[in-house]
């Protein structure tokens, strides 16, 4: 296979650097762009070893040129957990909207074909369940999680409309929760957090009643779904969701994690932030027709891994 050069932003984060190193598998050079925020070099020191891998810490919401031929972009890069993404609301909205200018513009110069990281947090607390594509959604926009659900509906905005003004390759995928190693442990996110409360025999923090449900797909399934994604055929742009559409409530992970950690843990309820979906599930129809896709780990398997993850990194 013909070697692309292909631009990672985001990519010492939890997806970019599973992304990025499954990108130089494939036998790629690989350009990561990343200012730290929430991504962190140890996901990224094997990949620093491979001369295919260039890492270039600045911030998407700056402008960037790049002298090597850019063959694809893959934008990742924004905080993904609500307490990192919330903590200032305004970076949130402007890496995803002036960020998402900028690569657009990236991808402009170069002719190349630009993938954007969207989100199920498009749906917002969503009323139609479970979710297709056409769902139009349901979010306050004025609410503590706007800065990301509406930062990512305009990025998905100006990739369409980039598309119609200047015909830039666009492709865009809604990622649903996804877990799996590379996150990090204290990122606030439910898998990692009930994970490592259970290893460690602490109580496991329910927010709200515990009733509220999502789907969590393995990191490998959603990668597999992103690079289908970007080699699909040009006419097709997404939206697309890629997720894992078995759905479970927050009190049915928290049983799972007890069990498979053989945890003396707990559990203790916390207020539901504001906002929070009551519930999410994808229907992939969609991704399974155009791109072939389907998830193949399931929540048993895939926490076994992040599981042995967790344990052998601490
Ligand atoms: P993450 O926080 O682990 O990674 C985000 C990366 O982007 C980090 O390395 C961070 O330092 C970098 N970044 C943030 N702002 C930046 C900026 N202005 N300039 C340059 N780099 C910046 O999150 P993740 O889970 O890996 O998510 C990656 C992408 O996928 C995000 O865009 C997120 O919205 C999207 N997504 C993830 C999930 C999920 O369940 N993991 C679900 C839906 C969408
Ligand atoms: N959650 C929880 N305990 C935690 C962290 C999260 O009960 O320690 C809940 C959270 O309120 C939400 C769900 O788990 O209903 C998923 O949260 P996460 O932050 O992982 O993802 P998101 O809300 O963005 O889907």
């Amino acid at each position: 296979m013909l070697m692309k050069t292909i631009v990672v932003t985001g990519g010492a984060g939890f997806l970019g650097s599973n992304l990025c190193q499954r990108l130089l598998n494939d036998g790629n050079k690989v350009i990561c762009i990343d200012n730290f925020y929430t991504g962190r070099m140890e996901n990224i020191q094997q990949l620093l070893l491979d001369n295919n891998f260039a890492l270039i810490r600045h911030d998407i919401e700056e402008k960037i040129t790049i002298d090597d031929k850019i063959d694809e972009i893959f934008n990742l890069a924004c905080p993904a957990s609500p307490p990192h993404y919330q903590k200032s609301p305004t970076k949130t909205i402007k890496t995803n909207v002036i960020g998402m200018i900028n690569m657009l513009e990236l991808a402009n110069k170069h002719r190349a074909k630009i993938l954007q990281a969207s989100t199920s947090e498009v749906y917002g607390d969503p009323i139609v369940h479970p979710q297709p594509e056409s769902y139009r959604g349901n979010v306050n926009p004025i609410g503590i999680r706007a800065c990301y659900d509406e930062g990512k509906r305009c990025a998905e905005t100006l990739c369409f409309d980039y598309n119609r003004e200047f015909g830039t390759q666009i492709k865009v995928i809604r990622i649903f929760n996804t877990y799996g190693p590379n996150m990090d442990p204290k990122d606030g996110r439910v898998v990692s957090n009930f994970i490592l409360q259970a290893l460690n025999n602490e109580d496991i923090t329910i927010y709200g009643d515990g009733k509220q449900t999502r789907s969590f797909c393995y990191v490998d399934d959603l990668i597999e779904g992103m690079i289908r994604m970007m080699g699909s055929e040009d006419s097709f742009y997404g939206p697309v969701n890629i997720g894992n559409p078995v759905e479970f409530t927050m009190l049915e992970l928290a049983e799972k994690v007890i069990n498979l950690t053989n945890s003396k843990s707990k559990l203790i309820y916390f207020p539901l932030p504001a906002d929070d979906p009551t519930q999410r599930k994808p229907i992939i129809t969609l991704a399974k027709e155009k791109l072939k896709w389907n998830p193949k780990i399931q929540l048993d398997e895939g926490l076994d891994y992040m599981i042995y993850y967790f344990l052998h990194r601490q």
